[in-house]
């Protein structure tokens, strides 16, 4: 078997949707080598519905497959390279990332993970020929417009399905609401339930589950199952939207990084997951309002937080561990007046020991993943390390005597 070709990134985004092209524009604008990866179609999600009319920058909307064309555009621009494929394993381990392909192996020294995910289908019979723009649609906040005074179909009565139903009732003149359970039972919160119930466009199905979808090209009627009586019955239809669950495409990570239950990424708002260099944005992580808006704001913090990473890595390694001289750090909060004071003292010793000794001084406050390296939260503190990057003590003594001490035992 041919061995695989490694090839270096300073940047590797997984996915190619909204937040993975967004997040590429940033790192390659700031001039980071970066790579996307795509295993289906550049655009993501966003590419499978023609009127996108809630993105902003487009008052007479546009289609899912023109504004991610134009997004792809603008990150080719700044030289991000792009690969057809799919990411098939990766390691995240802080000082060694690499993502394998069935023909690379990609190395690089962060990684943005923006896998989106697919909304969970019925397996109902003819589903996937009405998919998407065909009549089977996953998303009310796109489609209710669409839908003005016609009779739609809402497939689920968990909050996501019971919410959106009753905002599809602002549009459409009739929804049908097919419910697994019987009737008055409802896998929503109380205060839409009692809503939902006294909506008088809505009309509850209960006991049914989707049989079949009909259609000629485009689904015309759904053909319910009463779960009881074994009964069908054929509805006529203008759109179905299904709200039975949406999987997040996390299978790769799994005992790798944090989730939720629902397998969704975990992330603080820096885009950051529970391991260094590693973010996630978009659809793919914990979040409430899976838009495109949101995954390209998503997108934006984790290119930036990248390049901040990269950036510190950087300093981390050139800087704070040289190897010239006998190195000494000092850790002060910016926030904190008496560890900010200490600093002149510092500076004095630097200049006291001064073809010896690196003083390297870092703000708490402003370098929390420098710290994180450290393996220090705390400040004021003090960490001596040989010329060799070696630490030989890290401290809370801060005082002159103390440190003048330290440094003469280590010249
Ligand atoms: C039918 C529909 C209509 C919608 N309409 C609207 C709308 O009008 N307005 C709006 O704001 N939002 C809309 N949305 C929601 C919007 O599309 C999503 O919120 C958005 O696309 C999320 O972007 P993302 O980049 O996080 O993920 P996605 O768009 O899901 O992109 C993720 C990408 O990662 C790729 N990928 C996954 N795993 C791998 C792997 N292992 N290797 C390589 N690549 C991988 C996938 O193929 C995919 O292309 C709609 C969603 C749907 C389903």
């Amino acid at each position: 078997m041919r061995k695989k070709k490694r090839i270096n990134y300073d940047v590797i985004i997984i996915g190619a949707g909204p937040a993975g092209l967004t997040a590429g524009i940033y790192c390659g604008r700031a001039r980071l080598k970066t790579l996307i990866l795509e295993k289906a179609l550049v655009g993501g999600l966003a590419t499978y519905t023609n009127e996108i009319e809630n993105f902003p920058g487009f008052p007479e909307g546009t289609s899912g497959l023109d504004l991610m064309n134009l997004f792809q555009k603008q990150a080719k621009k700044f030289g991000v390279d792009f690969k057809l494929t799919d990411a098939k394993s990766v390691r995240l381990d802080i000082t060694n990332k690499r993502v394998e392909t069935f023909r690379n192996i990609f190395a690089a020294k962060t990684v943005i993970i923006a896998t989106g995910g697919r909304p969970r289908i019925t397996g109902a019979k003819n589903e996937e020929n009405y998919l998407f723009d065909k009549g089977i649609s996953f998303c009310a906040t796109c489609d209710a417009a669409a839908n003005t005074d016609k009779t739609v179909m809402v497939i689920g009565s968990g909050d996501a399905a019971i919410e959106e139903g009753m905002f599809l009732s602002k549009f459409a003149k009739k929804i049908i609401v097919s419910v697994i359970h019987n009737e008055g039972k409802m896998d929503c919160n109380e205060i839409a339930k009692t809503q939902a119930l006294s909506n008088e466009k809505m009309d509850f199905k209960w006991n049914t589950m989707v049989d079949s979808f009909e259609g000629n090209g485009h689904l015309d009627t759904v053909v319910l199952k009463n779960l009881k009586s074994g009964e069908l019955e054929s509805i006529k239809i203008d759109t179905c939207f299904e709200f039975i669950g949406y999987l997040p495409n996390t299978e790769l990570f799994e005992n790798i990084l944090d989730m939720d239950k629902q397998k969704y990424l975990i992330t603080n708002e820096k885009m950051e997951t529970n391991l260094p260099g590693v973010f996630a944005c978009g659809d793919t992580r914990d979040k409430e309002l899976k838009q495109i808006s949101t995954a390209v704001g998503d997108g934006a913090v984790a290119g930036v937080e990248a390049e901040k990473f990269i950036a510190e890595a950087e300093l981390f390694k050139n800087q704070i561990l040289q190897k010239e001289k006998v190195g000494f750090i000092y850790l002060y909060s910016a926030i904190d007046a008496p560890s900010r004071e200490l600093l002149p003292m510092m500076q004095e010793i630097e200049t006291e020991f001064i073809d010896t000794v690196k003083l390297n001084t870092l703000d708490v406050y402003k370098g929390k993943s420098l710290c994180e390296r450290l393996s220090c939260d705390a400040e004021p503190m003090t960490i001596f390390y040989t010329e060799n990057g070696v630490v030989v003590e890290q401290s809370r003594n801060c005082d002159k005597p103390h440190i003048i001490a330290k440094l003469k035992s280590l010249i």
